[in-house]
């Protein structure tokens, strides 16, 4: 099969949908690979990685989709690169279409076949494709909190670890799932005084099996949570509950409660937050003021890590990459059904339940 990777487009995206060694792998496996020029510098990696990996590269997207039968990506197709896709053609990469109905008209329109990397899922019920953006995510929130508590930075002045004679920064995370745990360990290992509030018995469960000795666990009332909060130097939000907005946790009364300078990292703003005072922020201006409190509330937080989210991408969209390229689509979903569930078009019809309900469109 021939596998594109085109450069990514979208605004702020640095990371790349194949790295040079995945493109190895798939040529030794007897594909072709064409790379479009450039496509990696965002993460680090440049034309000659590509090419010492057996890749050609392309002047132009336009030769890329024109020469491939599988498109490999990072983010949505923009206008443009819809314009491009042809009926047949596979695209592989994030799609989240339910909110978006003018890019799943023309995906739709295009005749391609789409798999979304966020409706793939795994054996025990997660999803492999997004988790490592969470694992991404988690482990950043205590270091860009850690920042944003930097007096410099309109924060408290608090180091996490704190020194001898001095304690450590307290951090509450809200929602011990991929994300908080992840953040938990990275503060924990900071030096911080953590602890974790989640409302799954099962995970604080877990949570107390493996991580008893690094951080505390708690289960989430809204009173223990309003405790916390007021004593926290840094609070982290990471709750989801799938496929609805984040529920607001933290209201614009209770940071009168809070250390003046405290930080908040809202992780969960890509569903919309769950403290009431957060909004979207870019990396480009992440922090800002309400009532003392700082705010980091940036929405694509693995693009401050580029390469670190572009690896760790890779390699988890890798053995799914090698079943659609040795098998064609059509075996590959039929042989794993976690694959067919990142199946959302197909020939000009939709083929994703969730997707067709929000947008009111058959499947
Ligand atoms: P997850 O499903 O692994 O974990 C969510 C946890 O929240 C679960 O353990 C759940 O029990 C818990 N929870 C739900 N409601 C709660 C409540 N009321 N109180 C306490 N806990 C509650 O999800 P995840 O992968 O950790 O993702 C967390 C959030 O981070 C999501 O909104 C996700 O979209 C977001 N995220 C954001 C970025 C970013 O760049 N900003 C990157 C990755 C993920």
């Amino acid at each position: 099969m021939h596998i594109g990777c085109p450069k990514e487009i979208k605004p702020q995206e640095f990371r790349v949908g194949l790295t040079p060694s995945a493109a190895a792998e798939a040529i030794s496996h007897g594909h072709t690979v064409t790379v479009e020029t450039m496509a990696g510098a965002g993460a680090g990696f440049t034309d000659a990685d590509y090419t010492a990996a057996g890749a050609s590269i392309a002047a132009t997207a336009e030769d890329v989709f024109a020469a491939a039968d599988m498109i490999v990506k990072v983010k949505e197709p923009q206008p443009a690169e819809r314009a491009m896709l042809r009926e047949g053609q596979l695209l592989f990469t994030y799609l989240h279409l339910a909110p978006d109905p003018e890019q799943t008209r023309e995906l739709l329109a295009s005749g391609c076949t789409a798999i979304a990397y966020e409706t793939v899922t795994d054996a025990q019920g997660g999803l492999p494709l997004l988790a490592p953006m969470s694992e991404v995510a988690g482990r950043l929130a205590p270091q860009v909190g850690a920042w944003t508590l930097q007096k410099a930075n309109g924060g408290r002045g608090v180091l996490m670890g704190g020194v001898p004679g001095v304690g450590p920064a307290k951090v509450l995370v809200i929602g011990g799932g991929v994300v908080g745990t992840h953040a938990a360990r990275i503060a924990s290992g900071m030096g911080a005084d953590v602890t974790v509030l989640d409302r799954s018995l099962p995970r604080l469960r877990y949570l107390d099996d493996v991580f008893s000795r690094d951080f505390r666990n708690g289960y989430a009332t809204g009173a223990r949570t309003a405790e916390l909060v007021a004593e926290a130097d840094m609070v982290i939000g990471a709750v989801l509950i799938p496929g609805a907005a984040a529920p607001k946790l933290v209201s614009r009364d209770q940071l009168s409660t809070m250390k003046p300078g405290a930080a908040i990292v809202d992780v969960a703003i890509d569903q919309g937050g769950c403290f009431e005072t957060s909004r979207a922020t870019t990396h480009a201006d992440p922090i800002y003021e309400v009532d003392g409190i700082m705010h980091y509330c940036v929405a694509n937080m693995p693009g401050a890590v580029a390469r670190t989210s572009t690896i760790a991408l890779g390699n988890a969209t890798l053995p799914f990459l090698l079943a659609l390229a040795d098998k064609g689509w059509r075996r590959a979903c039929e042989e794993d059904p976690h694959l067919l569930n990142g199946l959302n078009v197909h020939a000009g019809q939709l083929t994703y339940f969730a997707v067709g309900k929000a947008l009111g469109i058959d499947v």
